[in-house]
């Protein structure tokens, strides 16, 4: 049966989303669910997942957007961001 095997291939899709995302100190039933629901997209974000949350940021001092500290520009507001070659200010851990 079609069914069956759609059930087989979104449970496997859920579980490869859901291995991905506890390795990377998320929610195991969250990414099982999110895998389950977008077959390999959910892997995809999972996959994804990290890199944004891996990033340091901090803010920039002309918006008070969060940036990446690596940005040399400001995405919101286009500014020039002048720590290239210093230290970036670390957001307090929230
Ligand atoms: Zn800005």
């Amino acid at each position: 049966m079609a069914g069956g095997a759609y059930v087989a291939l979104a449970i496997c899709c859920g579980l490869s989303a859901a291995i991905v995302g506890r390795i990377k100190g998320s929610s195991f039933l969250l990414w099982f669910l999110i895998g389950i629901s977008l077959p390999l997209l959910g892997t995809l974000a999972a996959l994804l997942y990290r890199r944004e949350q891996g990033v340091p940021k901090t803010r920039c001092p002309e918006c008070g957007g969060g940036i990446a500290v690596h940005d040399q520009v400001c995405m919101r507001c286009g500014r020039d961001l002048e720590w290239a070659f210093g230290e970036p200010p670390e957001l307090p851990a929230s």
